[in-house]
Parts: structure tokens; C-alpha cells; sequence
């Protein structure tokens, strides 16, 4: 099995930076933000950057397929009708617009937070978000949308949208997987309540997001660990292997057959305990040949 892996890269000097940090230190998949995503503006991209990305990841060994981009932090997708509601979607339009210059086919979303108006009204605003932004986006009259919205699951954070099976469930029916699809976090699943700690906690997840969702439906893995326990509703990454999933969980999903052609990427700290050459070398260990 040829696994796709890699991490979350900057860009830090240039959008196609991003290629030659993925490479370097051995990703056969990545994940960028397309631009600061502790900021509201953005640059727009240049023809330049944007041809010296698509050139040089066309030259390099990773497909577009395995490369994502990250919608930056501060949208919120569900928030009640303001004026940050409406940047939050000016933000979509914008990175599914950069998604389509740079040929990205994936574009992970966080769900939001209801802020307190209860999931039913943040699942009105999320599903009124995604649709304007890709009406928006088909208005500019540029090449057809190549891009997917990944839906990604939260750690169930207090009025966060989406930590649950169920409740993803009941946007992305209305969503529809055309333009939408999944990226499943380890460490939001495992935050929200779902053993990955073991074989059959694994496989009993998957059973039920396959029921619901459709499994082929999961587009990227966000592969992390959890320094948080099961069911604490806390978002910390953790190195794979040394959190409190730890490795036989983790090392099943990785081989599960139904995720051979899906991107894992980790969103891991480099830190004294390991960077991510190791980290990448750790779980290139786990595939059973
Ligand atoms: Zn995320
Ligand atoms: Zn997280």
C-alpha cells in the first residue's frame, strides 16, 4: 500500500514554498493555509505565485489530489446574522476562488459555533454560508468550482457544530456530496466521545459514519493524537502514538482498507519530543505491507 501522508506546511515566503517544505521533508500529501489564518484580509494571489505553485507541485512527486487547503480561524461559519457572519462568508468565497487558481481540489471547513443559539439555528446559518459562498464563487465567472468543501468534524467545544455523526449527518444531506465532502479528525473524534483507542472502537466508528455518511464521503484525515481523554471535548493535538489514543488504534485506521487512496495529514507540534520527519517516519511504520 502506497500511504499518503504528510502535514499541515507553511508558506511563509511564498504560496509555492509550501511544495518545496512538503517534499523536503517527505509528504506524499500536505496541507497549507493559503494565507494568514489568524487575519481577516488576504492578498490576492498573483498569476506569478499561483503558476510557481502549479508548476512546481506539477513537478514534484505529490498529486494534486493529496493537497488541502485549511479555511483560516477567525470565520464563523455559524454564527448568528452580523457583520462577522458576513466577512465569514466573504472569507469562503475567497479561499474557494484561491482553491481553483491553485487547482486545490479540497478546501477543510470548521462548522462553527452557534454562539449560543442553539445547533438548529448554527446549522441554518452554516448551510446559508456554504450555498452563498459557492453561488458567489459561480458568479465571478471564472472555470467551473473543481473545488470540494470539507466538512470537518469538531471536538464538540461548547456550541460547536458538528462533533457528532449524527448532526453532520443532517447538513451534509442537505448539502449534498456534488460540491461537499469529509475530513474526519482523530483527536476531535476521539475529544467527542469516540474510542479510536482500540480495533473495535475504530471499527464500530467507521460502521456508523459509513451508515451515515458514506465513508467514501471522507476526502482528507486529519491525523492527530489527543493530549485531552476520551469524551473531554478538548482540541490538543498530540504526537501520534504518544497521546491518549495511542498507537493500535491509530495504527488500524491507518491500514483500513477503505482509506488507501485518502491523504493523512497530521496537524502535530514540532516540539523536542519530534519534528515532522519523525513523526512521518513513526506512521510510515504502521503500514502492514
Ligand atoms: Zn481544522
Ligand atoms: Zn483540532
Amino acid at each position: 500500500m502506497v500511504l499518503k501522508l504528510g502535514v499541515h506546511v507553511s508558506i511563509s515566503g511564498g504560496i509555492s514554498n509550501s511544495v518545496d517544505n512538503a517534499v523536503k521533508i517527505g509528504s506524499s500529501a500536505f496541507q497549507i493555509f493559503t494565507r494568514s489564518p489568524r487575519q481577516w484580509k488576504s492578498k490576492e494571489l498573483t498569476p506569478d505565485e499561483s503558476d510557481t505553485f502549479k508548476e512546481k507541485l506539477g513537478n514534484s512527486p505529490i498529486g494534486p489530489e493529496s493537497v488541502a487547503d485549511h479555511m483560516p480561524y477567525l470565520p464563523n461559519l455559524s454564527a448568528p446574522a452580523s457583520e462577522m457572519y458576513e466577512k465569514s462568508i466573504s472569507v469562503l468565497t475567497e479561499e474557494i476562488t484561491r482553491c481553483n487558481i491553485l487547482g486545490i481540489p479540497y478546501l477543510v471547513i470548521h462548522l462553527g459555533s452557534h454562539l449560543g443559539q442553539g445547533p438548529k439555528n448554527g446549522i441554518n446559518q452554516l448551510v446559508n454560508a456554504c450555498t452563498k459562498s459557492l453561488d458567489a464563487y459561480n458568479d465571478l465567472g471564472l472555470p467551473r468550482n473543481i473545488v470540494k468543501i470539507l466538512l470537518e468534524n469538531s471536538a464538540g467545544q461548547k456550541n460547536s457544530i458538528g462533533s457528532q455523526v449524527e448532526e453532520i449527518q443532517s447538513i451534509f444531506d442537505i448539502l449534498g456530496k456534488n460540491d461537499y465532502g469529509l475530513c474526519m479528525d482523530t483527536c476531535h473524534l476521539f475529544a467527542a466521545g469516540y474510542d479510536l483507542s482500540n480495533e473495535s472502537g475504530v471499527s464500530a466508528l467507521f460502521d456508523n459514519i459509513d451508515s451515515h455518511l458514506g465513508v467514501e464521503n471522507i476526502k482528507i484525515i486529519h491525523l492527530n493524537d489527543s493530549k485531552g481523554d476520551l469524551g473531554s471535548n478538548l482540541d490538543r493535538h498530540y504526537h501520534v502514538g504518544l497521546g491518549k489514543i495511542g498507537v493500535s488504534g491509530l495504527r488500524y485506521l491507518v491500514n483500513y482498507k477503505k482509506f488507501n487512496k485518502v491523504p493523512f495529514i497530521m496537524e502535530t507540534p514540532i516540539d523536542s519530543v519530534r519534528n515532522d520527519v519523525d513523526n512521518i517516519e513513526f506512521v510510515r511504520n504502521f503500514v502492514n505491507e
